[in-house]
């Protein structure tokens, strides 16, 4: 403990002046009969007022019945405080932890449960004063009346200066001054101020908080504050050396100090007095305070006041050679010191402990929280995996959906491809590789079940001429004409393809030549009688045939295809338009153009039945 330490006292008494927060409004009244009214009154009493707050209290006593249940709990938190103000804290502190603890309004609560602190305080309960402390700050931003929220700042002020921690101290000082609407609440917060600012060892106050405050406590008239405020002003004059000022501060208050009669104050002057007149080298009268300390002290053995006095009466007898007594004194001095020191510590461990739980506390919580976060991002990233995973499969999807939608057209193309490669370009039959391809193997089928087969060539007769006269545009037209018009009698078995220009090939399976012939005739009419043109419908077009079969040219495509041309040839040379069978020439049909209707009767007895209609397209 430094040596000025050793002043400071006042906070003793104050916290039992905080039980009393609103003095100022204190006033002559005449006492009411409404119990509201009365609450009010003598909430707003002054402590010192004990005869007009007695005779409140009295009169609230007699409404008892009359009181709501929340008034009574009003009631017995005012008689809490009278009791407390008696000294009597043993009572008073369940009484005001029933009240704040039971009471459902808040303003109340607030106000019991901060008395509860003061006398926490008083009792030296620091550990539990501390603990309540949190949660009462907890609640202030919740409290609007300006009172209670000074009884809360001021509790805190004071607690927080008794433990040491001066900063804080002075932060809810300065609240309190911020916030006061009268002299009363801010006398008490340039105080709190001044005497944390003295606790923190400074030398002197600064001179417009020194004015401030003087002013502020002056104002107020608030007896006890005003004088703690001087016996602060004394405590800084001592700790500069300036005995003599101090002497005459203490001196021109102490009549005052003695009427108010608060007896850890009047003991502070006076073993502050001791000590500054010892200083100054008066032993008589330091002597004097001394003693008057001791025996306004008796039952407070262990304050700072009462060592500073054993201390001083040490030092006098010591100077006045009186060993024995100084050795007593001496003795004495150093228990009242360490009870005081004692305390003192107590209080900073007090604050050191409860701190610590609130840090374990917030250790916990904040340990807890980040447990939740964990469990919270395991969470997180177990539904992202499954996002993840539901993404991947669906991506899987969208890749197999792709990979099949690019074979189908992939294939598709390959059909299209296949089926141009087999196709020709202007008439959409066979062209000549695929017509021997299928033919070949028809006639392989043929030949295994050894049925019968034809083969017919057609040749488009002096096709050169039409494209010479109507252009090749139309001689293309002529083409698709003249298969449309075989197509319409052929089977869906039978073989179609255009093998050169104007040359067509169609193989017949299971067919006699004697159909064949029927057959042929029927296309050599049809595209004969089939206007080639819209533009160029008089352009005569007939075709000239040549007709193999497998009965006398083998099933053989290559000789078939050789036989039929021959039978082809001579067709031609017998003046086109008409049918030749090879190795037949007998059984030539050669209509002309001339004469269609008849025919060739011969060769069509017996065959009639032979394709009467057209046939599905062949080589659809
Ligand atoms: P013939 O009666 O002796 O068969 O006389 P032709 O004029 O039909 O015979 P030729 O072989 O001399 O003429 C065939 C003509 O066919 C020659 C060619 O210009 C024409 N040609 C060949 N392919 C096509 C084609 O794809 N389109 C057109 N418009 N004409 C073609
Ligand atoms: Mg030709
Ligand atoms: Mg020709």
């Amino acid at each position: 403990m430094d040596h000025a330490g050793r002043y400071r006292s006042v906070f003793a008494y104050c916290a039992l002046l905080l039980l009393f927060v609103a003095g100022v409004v204190a006033a002559a009244a005449p006492v009411s009969s409404d119990p509201a009214q009365l609450l009010r009154q003598a909430e707003s009493i002054q402590p010192s007022n004990h005869t007009e707050f007695n005779e409140l209290m009295r009169r609230l006593d007699e409404l008892t019945m009359r009181l709501s249940p929340q008034q009574e709990l009003h009631r017995r938190y005012l008689a809490a405080r009278q009791i407390a103000f008696a000294g009597n804290y043993a009572a008073a502190l369940p009484a005001l932890t029933a009240i704040a603890d039971q009471t459902v309004d808040p303003v109340l609560a607030f106000r019991a449960s901060a008395s509860v602190i003061d006398l926490l305080v008083a009792e030296s309960l620091y550990e539990e004063a501390f603990a309540r402390l949190n949660p009462l700050m907890d609640q202030l931003p919740k409290i609007k009346e300006n009172d209670v929220r000074m009884q809360g700042l001021g509790v805190a002020a004071q607690l927080y200066n008794e433990a040491g921690q001066y900063d804080a101290s002075i932060r809810y000082a300065d609240q309190i001054i911020k916030e006061s609407t009268n002299a009363e609440s801010a006398c008490r917060g340039w105080f709190y101020k001044s005497d944390a600012l003295f606790e923190s060892g400074s030398a002197q106050l600064p001179i417009d908080q020194l004015h401030s405050g003087t002013e502020a406590c002056g104002k107020a008239g608030n007896t006890l504050f005003s004088l703690s405020f001087q016996y602060l002003l004394a405590s800084f004059d001592m700790r500069q050396g300036r005995h003599e000022s101090a002497v005459r501060l203490l001196q021109a208050s102490y009549p005052e100090v003695l009427q108010a009669g608060f007896p850890p104050q009047v003991s502070e002057f006076e073993a502050t007095l001791a000590k500054a007149y010892w200083k100054d080298g008066d032993l008589a009268s330091a002597s004097k305070f001394a003693s008057s300390a001791l025996t306004t002290n008796a039952n407070r053995p262990y304050s700072e006041s009462t060592a500073n006095a054993y201390q001083v009466l040490y030092e006098v007898d010591k100077k006045m050679g009186d060993s024995s007594s100084a050795l007593a004194n001496l003795e004495k001095y150093v228990v009242a010191e360490e009870g005081y020191l004692s305390r003192l510590s107590a209080k900073t461990l007090a604050y050191q402990i409860v701190k610590q739980k609130v840090l374990a506390k917030k250790l916990q919580i904040d340990g807890l929280d980040k447990k939740n976060k964990i469990l919270t991002l395991q969470g997180e990233l177990d539904r992202q995996a499954a996002e993840t995973s539901r993404l991947y499969i669906v991506l899987l999807l969208l890749v197999l959906a792709t990979i099949a939608v690019w074979t189908y057209r992939i294939k598709r193309s390959q059909l299209r491809f296949m089926k141009l490669a087999r196709r020709d370009g202007l008439t959409g039959i066979f062209n000549r590789q695929h017509f021997v391809n299928e033919a070949e193997l028809q006639l392989h089928y043929c030949r295994k079940s050894s049925r019968d087969a034809c083969l017919v060539l057609i040749d488009l007769d002096h096709f050169k001429a039409v494209n010479d006269t109507h252009g090749h545009a139309v001689g293309d037209r002529v083409l698709q004409r003249a298969v449309t018009a075989c197509k319409a009698h052929l089977r869906s078995t039978d073989i179609f393809g255009r093998l050169g220009g104007e040359e067509f090939g169609i193989l017949l399976p299971e067919c006699t030549l004697a159909q064949v012939l029927v057959l042929a005739e029927q296309i050599r009419v049809k595209i004969a009688t089939a206007s080639a043109d819209e533009d160029a419908s008089d352009i005569p077009i007939s075709a000239s045939f040549g007709i193999s079969s497998v009965v006398h040219s083998g099933y053989e495509l290559r000789q078939l295809l050789i036989h039929a041309d021959e039978a082809l040839y001579r067709a031609k040379r017998k003046g086109r338009n008409r049918v030749s069978i090879i190795n037949h020439p007998e059984c030539d049909n050669s209509t002309t153009r001339d004469d269609l209707v008849d025919g060739n009767p011969h060769l069509l007895q017996g065959t009639s039945t032979f394709r009467s209609a057209p046939s599905e397209q062949a080589n659809e």
